[in-house]
Order: C-alpha cells, then sequence, then structure tokens
C-alpha cells in the first residue's frame, strides 16, 4: 500500500525534539520519565506490557554509560500509600533484564518511588519539579502514556533540564503520527471502553478528521440514549447526552456508526443470561454488556476495508467470556485489515494479548488517553516542553 508518510519520518504537524542519539550521555546523570503505571495485585504486577516497553529507552541509556534513574506514577494515590509503591515494578523489571535495577538507590537502573506520593505532581509545583531536576544532567521524556498531563515530572523538570525524547515516546509519536499527518484514507476510528466522559470530550475534535468513527463499549449508550432510546440499565452518562445529540446532528453525525444490536444481560454480572436484541429494542431492566452479531460483522466489513485504523476502548464486557464476541471481531477485523492498524489503551490491549491477537496490529501503543489526544489533534505538553531545547 501506498504510504505517505514514512514511518520512521516525524509528522510535520508535531513539534520538534531530540533523541538519545543527539546527545552524548556518556558520564551523565539521566532522569528517565517512563510510564510505569501496571496493575498490581497483592504487591505483584500482573501485566508488564508498559515494563517491557519502558525497557530499550533505560538499557540503551545504560549501555551508553549514563547513570540512569527511572520515575513514574502508579495509580493515584492520595499522599505516600505503600500499597501503590514502585518496589513491584523494581522488582519486575529486575527479573526482565540482565542489568542491575535497584529501588531508590543503587543499581545500574535506579527506580524511583511513586511521583504522585509528591505533593506537588500533578499541580505541577515549582519546588516540586525543582527537586526532581536536582542533580539532572539530562531528562528523557519517555511516558508516552502520561505526556498528555502537565506534571510536575512530565513538563516541570523539562522545563528546568535540558530534555529530549526516548526511544518509546519517539516511536510512539512516530507511529500514531501517521493518522495525524495526511492519513491513508479511509480512516476509522473504533472507540469503547468504560470512561465515556474522557473519551467523549475529544470526539468533537476527533470526528472532522476521520471517515468514520464505530462507537461500541459503555459509551455507546449515551449515544442511543442521544438518538431517543431506551437503554435499560446500561451504563449511561446523563450530562453528555445533550453534546452527543448536537454531534450526531451536526455536519459530521453521519460518521458516526452506532450498533444495531446489543448483547444484554439480565444484570451486571459474569453469569447474566446473554440475550441479544435490536438497540431499539433493549428490555427495561436489562444491561448492555456487548455489542450484537449484527453490529460486529457490519463494523468488520467497515475496518476491513479501512487504510488506517485506530483502536481505543473494548466493545464490551470483555473480561467475560459471554460478552467478549464485540471485542474480539473488532480485534480480528484490524488483524485481517492490510492497512496501517494502531490500538491504544491498557484494556484494549490487555483484550488483544487475551485473543493473542498483539501481534497481528501494526501498533500497539502504551497509550490510551494521550493517543486519542495526540489524533485529534490536540498538544500534548509532555511533548510540546521537549521543543525548547532544540536548537
Ligand atoms: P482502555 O483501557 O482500553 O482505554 P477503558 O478503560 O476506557 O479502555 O474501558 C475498559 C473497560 O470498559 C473494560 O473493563 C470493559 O469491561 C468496560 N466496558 C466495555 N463495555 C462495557 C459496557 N457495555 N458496560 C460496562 N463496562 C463496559
Ligand atoms: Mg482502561
Amino acid at each position: 500500500m501506498f504510504s505517505k508518510t514514512l514511518p520512521n519520518q516525524r509528522p510535520e504537524d508535531l513539534p520538534d525534539y531530540l533523541t538519545i542519539g543527539d546527545v552524548d550521555v556518556e558520564g551523565l546523570n539521566v532522569l528517565v520519565r517512563s510510564d510505569l503505571n501496571v496493575p498490581l495485585s497483592d504487591g505483584v504486577v500482573v501485566d508488564d506490557f508498559r515494563i517491557r516497553a519502558a525497557l530499550p529507552t533505560l538499557v540503551d541509556l545504560v549501555r551508553k554509560g549514563a547513570v540512569v534513574s527511572v520515575c513514574s506514577h502508579l495509580g493515584r494515590p492520595k499522599g505516600r500509600d505503600l500499597t501503590l509503591s514502585l518496589e513491584p515494578v523494581a522488582t519486575h523489571m529486575s527479573a526482565l533484564t540482565e542489568f542491575e535495577v535497584g529501588f531508590e538507590q543503587g543499581g545500574q537502573i535506579t527506580v524511583l518511588e511513586n511521583t504522585r506520593f509528591l505533593a506537588g505532581e500533578t499541580t505541577n509545583d515549582p519546588e516540586t519539579a525543582q527537586w526532581l531536576a536536582e542533580g539532572v544532567d539530562i531528562f528523557v521524556q519517555d511516558a508516552f502514556g502520561s505526556v498528555h498531563r502537565a506534571h510536575a515530572s512530565t513538563v516541570g523538570v523539562a522545563e528546568r533540564v535540558e530534555s529530549i525524547a526516548g526511544l518509546l515516546l519517539d516511536a510512539e509519536l512516530k507511529a500514531l503520527g501517521r493518522f495525524v499527518d495526511d492519513p491513508d484514507r479511509p480512516y476509522t476510528v473504533v472507540l469503547g471502553g468504560a470512561k465515556v466522559s474522557d473519551k467523549l470530550a475529544v470526539i468533537e475534535n476527533l470526528l472532522p478528521k476521520v471517515d468514520r468513527m464505530l462507537i461500541g463499549g459503555a459509551m455507546c449508550f449515551t449515544f442511543l440514549v442521544a438518538r431517543g432510546l431506551e437503554v435499560g440499565e446500561s451504563l449511561v452518562q446523563d450530562n453528555m447526552v445533550d453534546a452527543v445529540r448536537g454531534l450526531l446532528k451536526g455536519p459530521h453525525g453521519r460518521k458516526l456508526i452506532l450498533p444495531v444490536d446489543i448483547a444484554t444481560g439480565s444484570r451486571f454480572s459474569e453469569d447474566a443470561e446473554r440475550r441479544v436484541v435490536a438497540a431499539s429494542d433493549i428490555p427495561e431492566g436489562s444491561v448492555g454488556l456487548d455489542i450484537g452479531p449484527e453490529t460486529s460483522a457490519g463494523f468488520w466489513g467497515l475496518i476491513n476495508s479501512s487504510a488506517s485504523v485506530f483502536w481505543n476502548g473494548p466493545m464490551g464486557v470483555f473480561e467475560w467470556e459471554n460478552f467478549r464476541n464485540g471485542t474480539e471481531q473488532v480485534a480480528r477485523a484490524l488483524a485481517a485489515c492490510d492497512g496501517f492498524t494502531a490500538v491504544g489503551g491498557g484494556d484494549s490491549a490487555a483484550a488483544l494479548r487475551l485473543l493473542d491477537l498483539d501481534g497481528s496490529v501494526s501498533h500497539l501503543s502504551t497509550g490510551g488517553g494521550a493517543g486519542l489526544l495526540l489524533l485529534a489533534g490536540q498538544v500534548l505538553p509532555g511533548v510540546a516542553v521537549l521543543e525548547r531545547w532544540v536548537q
């Protein structure tokens, strides 16, 4: 297929930045901001996708003779909550690499404690940023999943010391940049998942850029309500219904493709009885837990005939086998598509792995929200800040 943006070319719309190859890091103290925000269960890492994705940058810096520390947030702690310590991440990272990994001190790679234990992290407090920057010669921004947030560890520190992009950030920007800079068409975005309000906010900016947007997951019920349908006990974001109605009636409304049938459950439970109904006929008291088979088949065709596809958010409660079909069909459609296909979002990536299809898409992104904002044309503060260090 003919591609206008070569994968190793920086898209024109994105800010300029230096990368590891542009500077000499030998003997320097390098602080890396990675996205090591991984799910933990009883103090053990249960999904190490983001740790694996962060490692190449850390290893490259060690090999180049840098003294490497890495920081990240994990979860949403209120103060110093040790159940969200980065220590299990350090332990897990150590098992993945031949290099020595220390927690808070020592090691060829030193993992620092959860940045959100710092009171000024999320407010980007100048003192917190200064404290992070103390003794650092070069800051490496590699936390693609966090660059949409202007925090002390993503922006404040980068304003204070020379800052460059890490390998992962660079690869993510180049891959997802293909959707920003003159994407191959038809260009399709598939949206689902649970975080409706976050995602609805970007749809408005994203919709004019795409050729079609397929809506599934919990989010589709807000759209169905906006169309005047009743959705039983399905999740609805009441305060977004008017905005969604505006989008459906707006100049790009015809690009929005909603489910025509829904797999409902008698209640929100794994062993709920599964019943496929028309989207216009969801029984009172039932919960929509997946898109139906007719919708999946329609989505399959639209995805398969696309030249670029971005997917974020499962089509249903894929964690439950009875309600996995929609997510599975969408995943298989991306895998079978000849165009450029990318998937973002922690749960969407987990669904792909569960289906053993994670190797079948062109790009598996570590960022959910950040990826959507990038596609929507929004400035990512943690990337924009790197531009000031380019001479
Ligand atoms: P991602 O991490 O890929 O960005 P989200 O975190 O937004 O995705 O959403 C993932 C979650 O959405 C999954 O845990 C899934 O069970 C849930 N979900 C999908 N469809 C529904 C639905 N119809 N009702 C309730 N939850 C849903
Ligand atoms: Mg998620």
